[in-house]
């Protein structure tokens, strides 16, 4: 997205770094004393503000280290590393050209040595039943999270606990999908980008119960730091299913505000809350939508909305009519 960088945002020094004046030249006010914002990924004009780029690349290494030993120790070649492999993308590959360094054709005796070498690299790669397992389920965290378009870091994330939870053996007896997508579903929380469960149930094709199940086995036994949902962050996802015009949306938000003020959202389910405030605001804003469009979107039921709504109605003193 390009646009003008928040005011809000408070960089420090540190972060803000002056580029080659003859990288960047802003669109807006020709200027070019640009910051790279690395924290962000951002390029940004000093002198209005304009976000030049979004789509930096970080060209450093993904490790960070503090004294001249771990920095010759975590020094590597190689991609970076990464959680949602089954071995981190850290792999050795034994080349299959039988040619050494400079080229020249091994010997007989050295040829039947490296076909040996990568016959057991091959075999010790996914060896152990719970290395198979792994390399499985990360093969299907990459299917399933490209189709519900699940960023990276989300994905990252879930193939952490995902880890977590094959060393605590909380895979036996459970499908690997099943895990595979609970992890997912947990990620999606703790990063606050909320995917309903039924949503991720119907991309994958398992039930809601074996779903919740696998949710519940992961939220017992891992001790994962998983932030309240706030229903404030379904309105936009409801919203623009809903094709509700912007105006809409705002006052759904005004209104779950006062509401978590009245404390009306407590013990309550977000997707309820915030369907009952897109219904109010939809029929404030003109843009009416209907208690059952409303409700199939969030997939809640009719009811949920109208009690919700009701409460909310009576609680804030919100006219409708
Ligand atoms: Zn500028």
């Amino acid at each position: 997205m390009i646009g003008l960088a928040s005011q809000k945002q408070t960089r420090t020094s540190k972060q803000k770094e002056r580029l080659g004046a003859a990288n960047y030249v802003c669109s807006a006010c020709s200027c070019t004393d640009v910051y790279i914002d690395h924290s962000r990924g951002e390029v940004i004009c000093s002198a209005c503000g304009l976000v030049l780029s979004d789509r930096s690349i970080d060209m450093g290494p993904e490790w960070r280290a503090f004294t001249a030993d771990e920095q010759n120790s975590r020094q590597r070649v190689g991609g970076p590393a990464d959680w949602s492999k089954f071995d981190q993308g850290l792999t050795t590959i034994i080349g299959r050209q039988n040619v050494d360094a400079s080229g020249r054709k091994l010997t007989s005796t050295r040829r039947a040595q490296i076909h040996r070498l990568r016959k057991w690299q091959i075999r010790t790669k996914v060896h152990s039943s719970d290395k198979r397992n792994l390399a499985v389920a990360m093969t299907e965290l990459h299917r399933i999270s490209s189709q519900l378009s699940i960023p990276y870091s989300i994905r990252e994330t879930s193939a952490v606990i995902y880890r977590k939870a094959l060393r605590k053996r909380l895979t036996r007896g459970r499908t690997i999908l099943g895990m595979i997508a609970a992890s997912l579903y947990l990620a999606c929380r703790v990063h606050q980008v909320p995917r309903p469960l039924e949503e991720v149930c119907d991309q994958i094709h398992i039930t809601r119960k074996e779903l919740s199940l696998c949710v519940r086995l992961i939220l017992r036994y891992l001790n994962l730091k998983i932030p309240h949902s706030n229903p404030v962050e379904f309105v936009h996802r409801f919203g623009t299913e809903l094709d509700l015009p912007g105006e809409a949306k705002k006052k759904a938000i005004d209104i779950l505000n006062l509401a978590r003020e009245e404390r009306l959202t407590i013990g309550k389910d977000p997707k309820g809350m915030a369907a009952a405030a897109i219904y109010v605001a939809s029929i404030l804003t003109g843009s009416r939508r209907t208690q059952l469009e409303i409700a199939r979107t969030a997939r809640v039921t009719e009811v949920t909305v109208r009690n919700r709504y009701k409460e909310m109605v009576d609680k804030l003193g919100i006219s409708t009519t």
